[in-house]
C-alpha cells in the first residue's frame, strides 16, 4: 500500500425523542451559536479583515475578549465552533467572490495578458490583495514586475469589483450547532454533553452504539436530535483495478458501458413510480385543500378542523416520501458497488453535468420528475467511491455524444425505441450508443 491517505464521511447518529425541557435547551445553544456566528460575520466579513482569517486564534480571543461568551453564558465547546464554523463560511465567501472575479478578469475583453496575469496573481496572494483593497503598502510579487501594466489602473479595477460583488453574510439558520470533542462524552448508549451549569451534563439517549471523539454537529429536528459524526474512511488501493470503463449516466438505467454492460438497471421505473404517486397525492391533497377552504369560508369549522387534521398534514407525507428516497438510495448504492467489483476500474469517463437552473421547466411534473431523477446524487456518490478506491474519474464534454452515431460519426435519430443511424442503419439503446461516443471522444482527445 502507498500513502496512508483516509477521507472523512458523514456517519449520522439519531437520539431516541427527548423530552420538551431537553429540546427548549438545545433551541437555546443554537439560537446563541447563531448569535456568535452573526457577531462574527459582522465584524470580519469585511475587506479589513480578509488578511487576518486563517488562523483564526486572533479572531477566537478578540471575541472572546468582547464579552460576548460570558454575556450568553454559552459554554466554550459551543463557542469555539461558532467562531470557527462563521470564519470558515467568511473564508468560503472570499472564495466564491475570487472565483466569480477570476471569471470576470478572463471575459474582460479590455485587459491584456498581462492584466490578466497580474489580477490572477493578486487574488492568489491574500496579504497583498488585501493591502490593495485597503490602500496599504505592499511588495509587488516577483512574478508581476516585469508585467507591462499599468498597476494603479489595474488596483482600482480590483477594488471596484470586489466592492459590487462583496456580499455581507448575515442568515444565519438556528437549528444545529458543533460541539468541540471536549464538550462531551459517551456513556451507557447516551451522549452527555456541556450544559451551561459548568460541571453539569445534559443527557441524551441515542438509537445506536457508534462514539465519536472528534468535533461533531447536533442538528435539531422536531422532537429529536441527529447528530452529524465525522469519520475516517482508509482510501483503498486494488492491484487488479485496470481497466478504463466509458459510462452513460442515464434517467432510465442508471449507468450504461460502452462494453454494452448496464448497472442500475430500471431505476427510472422506480423513480417515476414515485413521482406517479407523489403526483396522485398531491392532487388528492389539492382537493382537499380546497374543501378545507371551502368549509372554513361556509364557518364550518369542525368539518375544515377534520379535514387539517387527517388530510392535510405533512408529517406522515414526509416520512412514505423519506422512505421511498432512502430506498433508492440504496439501490443506487448497491449498483456503483456492484459496477466497480465487476468492472475493477482504475479509470471511469463520464459526461460533465449539465447545468440546469437557467431554464425554467415547462410543469411542475416535470420539475418535480428533474428534482427526482437522482442524477446529482449519483454523481456525488459516484465520486465519493471512485476516491476512497483510487479510482480515477473523468468528465469530459458531452458534446456530440448523444446526437452522433457511434459507429460511422454521422448525425442520427433518437427514437422511442433507441438510436438509429439514417446513414449506416446503426441501432441501439441511446445510452448504449452514448456511452460509445464517450469512449471514443476520450480517446480522439488522448491521441
Ligand atoms: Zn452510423
Amino acid at each position: 500500500m502507498a500513502a496512508e491517505n483516509t477521507i472523512t464521511k458523514t456517519v449520522w447518529q439519531y437520539s431516541e425523542p427527548l423530552p420538551e425541557e431537553t429540546m427548549a435547551f438545545l433551541r437555546g445553544i443554537a439560537l446563541d451559536y447563531s448569535k456568535i456566528k452573526k457577531y462574527v460575520y459582522n465584524r470580519y466579513s469585511g475587506i479589513g479583515s480578509l488578511n487576518r482569517l486563517t488562523p483564526a486564534f486572533d479572531i477566537m480571543s478578540e471575541v472572546r475578549a468582547s464579552g460576548i461568551r460570558t454575556q450568553l453564558n454559552l459554554p466554550s465547546a459551543y463557542f469555539s465552533p461558532a467562531v470557527v464554523d462563521a470564519v470558515s463560511d467568511i473564508k468560503t465567501m472570499w472564495g466564491m467572490l475570487k472565483n466569480k472575479l477570476r471569471t470576470l478578469i478572463t471575459a474582460n475583453e479590455n485587459l491584456s495578458g498581462d492584466d490578466r496575469i497580474y489580477l490572477r496573481t493578486v487574488l492568489k496572494l491574500d496579504n497583498i490583495y488585501a493591502a490593495i483593497l485597503n490602500h496599504e503598502e505592499y511588495e509587488v510579487p516577483n512574478k508581476a514586475k516585469e508585467l507591462d501594466i499599468d498597476v494603479e489602473h489595474l488596483n482600482r479595477l480590483l477594488c471596484r469589483l470586489t466592492r459590487k460583488y462583496l456580499t455581507k453574510l448575515e442568515s444565519v439558520s438556528t437549528d444545529y450547532f458543533s460541539i468541540a470533542s471536549c464538550g462531551y462524552a459517551y456513556r451507557d448508549g447516551a451522549i452527555y454533553i456541556a450544559s451551561r451549569t459548568s460541571g453539569r451534563r445534559m443527557e441524551i439517549p441515542l438509537k445506536d452504539n457508534n462514539i465519536c471523539r472528534r468535533q461533531i454537529r447536533l442538528c435539531i429536528r422536531k422532537d429529536y436530535a441527529a447528530l452529524a459524526l465525522p469519520v475516517e474512511t482508509k482510501i483503498k488501493k486494488h492491484a487488479d483495478y485496470n481497466n478504463t470503463v466509458y459510462v452513460h449516466i442515464g434517467y432510465q438505467d442508471m449507468f450504461t458501458l460502452s462494453n454494452g454492460n448496464v448497472y442500475g438497471q430500471a431505476l427510472g421505473s422506480m423513480t417515476s413510480m414515485e413521482t406517479q404517486r407523489l403526483d396522485d397525492k398531491n392532487r388528492r391533497r389539492a382537493k382537499m385543500r380546497s374543501e378545507y377552504q371551502h368549509s372554513m369560508e361556509s364557518g364550518d369549522k369542525e368539518k375544515a378542523g377534520n379535514i387539517e387534521e387527517n388530510n392535510l398534514g405533512t408529517e406522515k407525507y414526509q416520512k412514505r416520501k423519506d422512505k421511498e428516497r432512502a430506498k433508492t438510495e440504496i439501490f443506487i448504492n448497491t449498483e456503483i458497488n456492484r459496477m466497480l467489483e465487476s468492472e475493477k476500474p482504475c479509470r471511469i469517463v463520464i459526461t460533465r453535468p449539465l447545468t440546469v437552473g437557467r431554464t425554467k421547466l415547462p410543469s411542475k411534473a416535470a420539475n418535480r420528475k428533474m428534482a427526482r431523477s437522482f442524477n446529482g446524487y449519483i454523481r456525488e456518490r459516484l465520486s465519493y467511491k471512485c476516491r476512497i478506491h483510487s479510482i480515477d474519474l473523468i468528465e469530459i464534454n458531452s458534446k456530440g455524444t448523444g446526437s452522433l452515431c457511434s459507429c460511422c460519426g454521422a448525425e442520427g435519430k433518437r427514437m422511442q425505441n433507441g438510436f438509429l443511424c439514417p446513414k449506416c442503419g446503426y441501432n441501439v439503446s441511446i445510452s448504449l450508443n452514448g456511452a460509445k461516443n464517450i469512449e471514443s471522444k476520450y480517446n480522439a482527445a488522448k491521441e
